[in-house]
């Protein structure tokens, strides 16, 4: 837990236009002061985002949507009254005051309450809404951890405020229910038959091809420097020792069981075969595996299944950056 005395200087950074990582259930997030244009420009400079990727706003409380954004159709307020605080972001109509340069001249807006003590403290003492994307460059490996952001941004960011490794590890999966019928934009941390419970039947949305209404599901995304190649489901057993190249190190990401040797490096992500943990370490092995100094990352889907589909998802996008016919 921060200092008191932390979270507040954190707070009067972002009061005063500076650029503050912090934690939150979901992933690290690089916050801005949402209500200030030159802020939210720092994001897009710090991560060299592209201009058209859109950021979420993120409230300290569930009671601060209706005053920044007025009334909200009955849909988007049962979601938020239900969901929030938590991993789920909603689109509404952008208000007057938040600057278009945060919702990349959209005419929506994307916002969530996160559930992390830290940060719901931290919006609560700026004051402000805040803008953040993940804590990371643009198109690469989302941080779950402290130091992910430090190494990825370092000296771009003002202050990074440590809150220990994220508990969902995935980002929040964004809805827009203002319509008969949700849709999901983004698969995320929080399952799609969870929404579902709540609202009827959502349509998933997974990929934009042309104008991307949720650039987070570009093709390429959420990729480590390696290449990584992405098995198929139920494919026949990966090769192990022999079937590998000399020479060749290689990395190996599976979901529960440990792949026959010769890899260079390993990462399990559930030896127990747990979905939830499985989302919440995915982003943490793949920075490990980043950083073994493989020639290539082999993963292996994990069950279609909750949050599997999210981690798929991930694995998926992360593969497109180096195989884009896939
Ligand atoms: P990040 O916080 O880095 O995971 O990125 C935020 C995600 O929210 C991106 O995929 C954006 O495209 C998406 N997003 C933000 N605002 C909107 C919006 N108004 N409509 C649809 N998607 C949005
Ligand atoms: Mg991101």
């Amino acid at each position: 837990m921060p200092a008191d005395g932390d979270l507040a200087e954190a707070a009067s950074v972002l009061r005063s236009g500076g650029l503050v990582a912090f934690p939150t259930e979901t992933v690290y997030g690089l916050g801005a002061n949402a209500l200030d244009a030159r802020a939210a420009a720092r994001i897009f400079e710090a991560k060299a985002r592209p201009g058209f990727d859109p950021l979420i706003t993120h409230l300290a409380d569930v009671a601060d949507l209706v005053p920044l954004v007025g009334p909200v159709p009955p849909a988007v307020a049962a979601l938020a009254a239900r969901f929030w605080p938590g991993p789920l972001t909603l689109i509404v109509d952008r208000p007057a005051a938040i600057p278009p340069i945060v919702t990349s001249g959209l005419a929506t807006m994307a916002v969530r309450v996160p559930e992390h003590e830290h940060a719901r403290r931290l919006i609560a003492a700026a004051g402000v809404p805040v803008a953040a994307p993940s804590a990371n460059r643009f198109g690469q490996l989302s941080p779950t951890r402290a130091e992910h952001v430090v190494r990825g941004l370092g000296a771009a960011v003002d202050v990074v405020l440590d809150g220990g490794p994220s508990r969902c590890g995935i980002e929040s999966t964004i809805v827009d229910a203002r319509g008969a019928r949700p849709v999901v934009l983004r698969l995320g941390a929080l399952p799609v038959e969870e929404l579902a419970k709540v609202t009827g039947p959502v349509t998933v949305r997974p990929g934009s091809s042309g104008q991307p209404v949720a650039p987070g599901t570009l093709a390429a995304h959420y990729a480590p420097r390696t290449p990584l190649r992405l098995l198929a489901a139920g494919g026949p057993a990966v090769g192990g020792a022999k079937a590998m190249p000399a020479g060749l190190r290689r990395g190996y990401l599976a979901f529960r069981d440990r792949p026959a040797g010769g890899w260079a490096a390993v990462e399990l992500l559930s030896a127990a075969g747990d979905l939830t943990e499985a989302a919440a370490r995915l982003f943490d092995a793949l920075h490990r595996l980043d950083a073994a100094g493989v020639a290539e990352i082999v993963a292996e889907p994990v069950p279609e299944t909750g949050l599997g589909r999210a981690v798929n998802d991930r694995l998926r996008r992360a593969a497109a950056t180096w195989h884009p016919a896939g």
